[in-house]
């Protein structure tokens, strides 16, 4: 069975098929300037033949129009009916969803629902659903959620300590992203500690532009850094992460800055970039080798801060078998792991093993490291794509 995955973006779709048989990518690609005067594909295929092509792409269904074209066209597909399902990623769930979910017209009323939760993606994330839909409305559809790992967080972990009706009446609580990045690293972790994943104790680190870690204790996720948005947690590219709300109301009135400026201040313009002017992990690296004041005190607040999240996760899984690191710098930068295992062992029996850290091997820990140190790349589109096959085999 084929299965294609889409995340859809304001104006991007980006998609790829899975060989669900051989559990192999087929082909995998991005429409982009969805809605501008000149739309851009790309589109690769066959282990690396690769097409790129310019078009008005007036909305999400042309977008999705012209990719069964392409399809057609390179011979991957006769056409979309000989697809199994589309499996969606879909950022914002709320409290509706702690699984995959297929997709039908109360579904879509759910993820509307929460939309204001997830302005930027949930509306977007629709349409890709509609579109698909428009174009061949038979096909069947999944939704796969960034908040439902998270579900099974315990309500002492997930509650703000805030007036309680804005809870019961406006959903304020934590509920965590990149959910799936999360689950489908644990699940690659408990396959080389070679160990059902319900018996594994982990804290997985999703390092990317965005970046978010997880308390997972027999294989259910207990605890997690973003909260009622991906603002909350850890240092990332452009976002500042915890800090004193009380900030805002300070810079507010004594800077004159009004809530949108803040908004766009916190999500757009601090984490790395804020104290260093760069949100590329590797340029801040660069810098901060050649002696970049700056560079090196971004390097430090983010890693310290990852530190401080492993000691909290720590205790609230217990015993814990492995940490893992994924995302593009968790995956990649022998230097943040480095800094973020360093001094770890008289606490937690952390052993980085140097050389294989610098080989970005899958195995980072001495061997009598208490806790196992792993790196796995992550794979969100696999995740979904085995998501949507598991849930379309069980409902046949
Ligand atoms: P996204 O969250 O957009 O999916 P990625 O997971 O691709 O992002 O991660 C992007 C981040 O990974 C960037 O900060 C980039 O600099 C960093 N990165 C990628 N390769 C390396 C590397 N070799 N060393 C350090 N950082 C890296």
């Amino acid at each position: 069975m084929k299965i294609l995955v889409l995340n859809s973006g304001s104006s991007s779709i980006k998609f790829q098929i899975f060989d669900m048989q051989k559990t192999v990518s087929v082909c995998k690609g991005i429409i982009e300037q969805i809605g501008e005067s000149i739309g851009h594909i790309k589109f690769v295929y066959e282990k690396g033949k690769e097409i790129t092509k310019e078009s008005v792409i007036k909305n999400h269904s042309v977008g999705i129009e012209l990719l069964e074209e392409l399809l057609i066209d390179n011979k991957v597909l006769k056409s979309f009916d000989e697809l199994g399902a589309v499996g969606h990623r879909v950022v914002h769930g709320g409290e509706y969803f702690s699984e995959p979910t297929l997709i039908n017209d109360e579904v879509i009323k759910k993820i509307e629902q929460v939309s204001p939760l997830a302005p930027l993606h949930n509306p977007v994330n629709l349409i890709g659903i509609k579109a698909i839909s428009k174009v061949n409305p038979s096909l069947i559809q999944v939704a796969v959620f960034d908040t439902a790992f998270h579900q099974s967080i315990p309500d002492f972990a997930y509650h703000y300590a805030l007036p309680y009706e804005y809870y019961t009446d406006n959903q304020v609580r934590r509920y965590g992203f990149h959910g799936t990045s999360h689950h489908y690293v644990a699940k690659e972790a408990a396959k080389i500690l070679q160990k059902d994943i319900n018996e594994c104790n982990l804290i997985t680190l999703h390092l990317g532009n965005g970046t978010s870690m997880a308390a997972i204790k027999n294989g259910k996720s207990i605890d997690t850094s973003m909260g009622l948005t991906p603002l909350e947690g850890l240092v990332m590219g452009t976002r500042c992460g915890d800090i004193d709300p009380a900030i805002i109301f300070y810079l507010s009135r004594n800077l004159n800055l009004s809530i949108d400026e803040l908004d766009n201040i916190l999500n757009k313009k601090s984490g790395l970039k804020g104290i260093c002017g760069i949100n590329d992990m590797r340029e801040v690296e660069q810098k901060a080798n050649s002696g970049d004041k700056k560079a090196k005190l971004a390097l430090e607040i983010f890693c310290y801060r990852i530190k401080k999240y492993i000691g909290a996760y720590s205790i609230a899984v217990g015993k814990v078998d492995a940490l893992v690191f994924t995302g593009g710098i968790g995956e990649h930068s022998s230097t943040v792991r480095e800094k973020v295992c360093s001094d770890l062992f008289d606490t937690l029996g952390i052993k980085l093993n140097m050389e294989t850290n610098l080989k970005h091997d899958t195995v980072i820990s001495q061997n009598d490291s208490r806790i196992k140190l792993f790196v796995i790349p992550t794979n969100e589109e696999l995740e979904i794509a085995k998501q949507t096959y598991k849930i379309v085999k069980s409902a046949k």
